[in-house]
């Protein structure tokens, strides 16, 4: 039953949770599943939630992960900031070309990359989401829509860094919306995702990297998204935001590493 890879569960916590609150859901999830080292977990709070996050996290084995970031180093960039300040808060992760951020911050595959190559200089691991709208999945165009954003997002990313790199595929049309991508539908984009990871950097490298389902994930599915070959996570929303949901997601995955 166990996985070829090691599960990475990551919450992203979207604009909730003010600092205080966000420290103590992080205590709440430490409690729950903060002892364990099997499966990796990762809690993206938003930029004013980090340092207390962070604080709470340092003392499990829990990971921090922001939502986003500037590709700059920095300088005159209002508003902004840099991978340098989340690696000083210890982020591990950075979410980047979330479906939310692409439609609403006109974010596109270049500036994805931009972001991408900065995360991985600065040694933090991206995770960068891709995934087609419903109308593009009704036209046919699902393999297109993912390939020109997974090469679009990794232009210029070496082989040696590519073990450091996550890719969250999320349907946008399952986010937030309860309607989840049936583990066949998500397993068959995962298998194209790894084939393209594994054009670009070989199928050795590709082996190794974590490939997150999300979209409407939750305990009650979990299992099953779970247990496909090429699904080796989750990134989680709205379940995130209750720290027994998402600790049932984490189960989920301790059950099938063993
Ligand atoms: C997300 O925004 O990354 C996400 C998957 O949200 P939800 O779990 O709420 O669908």
């Amino acid at each position: 039953m166990s996985h070829a890879r090691k599960y990475l569960i990551a919450g992203n916590w979207k604009m909730n949770l003010n600092s205080a609150e966000g420290a103590e859901l992080a205590q709440d999830v430490a409690s729950l599943v903060g002892q364990q080292t099997e499966v990796s977990v990762c809690l993206s709070p938003t930029y004013t939630a980090l340092e207390s996050v962070s604080k709470v996290v340092n003392k499990s084995n829990l990971l921090l992960g922001a939502q986003n970031m500037h590709q700059e180093a920095a300088g005159a960039y209002t508003g902004e900031i840099s991978a340098e300040m989340l690696r000083h808060l210890f982020a591990s992760f950075v979410i980047l070309g979330h479906s939310e951020r692409r439609e609403y911050c006109g974010e596109t595959d270049t500036i994805v990359n931009e972001k991408t190559l900065a995360a991985l200089a600065a040694n933090l691991k991206p995770i960068v989401c891709v995934g087609e709208t419903l109308e593009e999945r009704e036209a046919g165009r699902i393999s297109e829509v993912i390939k020109t954003q997974v090469q679009g997002a990794l232009v210029g990313v070496t082989t040696a860094q590519a073990e450091n790199l996550v890719i969250a595929y999320e349907p946008v049309w399952a986010i937030g919306t309860g309607k989840t991508a049936t583990p066949e539908m998500a397993e068959a984009v995962h298998a194209e995702i790894r084939s393209l990871l594994s054009g670009l950097f070989g199928a050795e490298a590709a082996d190794k990297i974590r490939i997150l389902y999300g979209g409407s994930m939750k305990p009650e599915n979990a299992d099953d998204l779970l247990a496909q070959p090429n699904i080796d996570g989750g990134l989680i929303g709205g379940a995130a935001l209750k720290a027994n949901a998402f600790a049932g997601i984490v189960e989920s995955a301790l059950k099938l590493s063993k």
